[in-house]
């Protein structure tokens, strides 16, 4: 499979990048994996030369605005994602808005909707894992988001792909609000792969505590030969990272077969 950033918070290649996140996935199906916030995904491919007209689905891994709002550059796809991907959201601090611009009635007069929250198997290599169960204790413990009645918002939407390869399982996140070792625990137990050969996107961890300290662990205990925190994963945390496994950081333009 080949796996391209279209767009992460960092640029590369001469690529436009914003934050937010936009994927492209090629195994058995052409799946484009977010589509950031604006239209940099799709200026981004054609710079790398790269169709996105043959895409067979489009796969939103959660409703906030830097993975879904590049949707209004789309038309007539499939679109795979959480049924609860489409609520009105907000951050508790200064009461921004942060879920999608776009209406559930708009996109679904866009696109041919598959709200599932339960796992979907979009091919005989990859699986939308639907909601993840939050089974560590070390995170998806706390939210900084709310609904529109105050209410604490958990992301329940927050899913990911995973593909099988022959190396083994390709975890691919994106903000990983769910947490990212609920993450790929839930993506082993769906498709029966133990050995996971990658992990890529958002793994949500803004600093040195705790939750990060155990999410390495984790990976480690799993030997991941390749881990790619990207997007919301903050410099605190992605010192840890390096320390712990040398990783190389993610740029929009950047690819990687497995
Ligand atoms: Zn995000
Ligand atoms: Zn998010």
């Amino acid at each position: 499979m080949k796996l391209t950033i279209l767009n992460d918070n960092a640029p590369g290649h001469s690529c436009l990048s914003e934050f937010g996140l936009s994927y492209l996935l090629e195994s058995d199906k052409k799946i484009l994996f977010d589509t950031g916030a604006t239209d940099v995904f799709i200026k981004n491919a054609q710079l790398l030369k790269i169709s996105l007209d043959d895409i067979d689905a489009i796969v939103l891994s959660h409703g906030h605005w830097d993975h879904g709002n590049g949707l209004a550059n789309l038309n007539g796809h499939q679109l795979i994602c959480h049924p609860q991907s489409f609520i009105r959201r907000f951050h508790k601090k200064d009461n921004a808005y942060i879920g999608l611009n776009l209406s559930y009635n708009e996109l679904k007069s866009k696109f041919v909707l598959v709200e599932t929250q339960k796992p979907y198997k979009i091919s005989p290599e990859i699986t939308f894992l639907g909601e993840i169960p939050r089974k560590f204790d070390f995170e998806a413990k706390t939210t900084h988001y709310k609904d529109a009645n105050g209410i604490d918002d958990f992301v329940p939407d927050d899913s990911a792909l995973a593909i099988t390869t022959s190396s083994g399982l390709v975890v691919v996140s994106g903000c990983a609000h769910a947490g990212i070792c609920n993450t790929v625990d839930y993506a082993r137990h769906i498709t029966g792969v133990d050995k996971v050969s990658a992990v890529f996107g958002g793994f949500h961890l803004r600093s040195d505590n705790d939750q990060t300290k155990q999410t390495i662990e984790y990976l480690k205990a799993l030997r991941i030969p390749n881990i790619y925190p990207a997007h919301c994963t903050s410099l605190p945390a992605l010192a840890k990272f390096y320390e712990a496994f040398r990783i190389h950081q993610v740029l929009t333009g950047d690819y990687f077969y497995f």
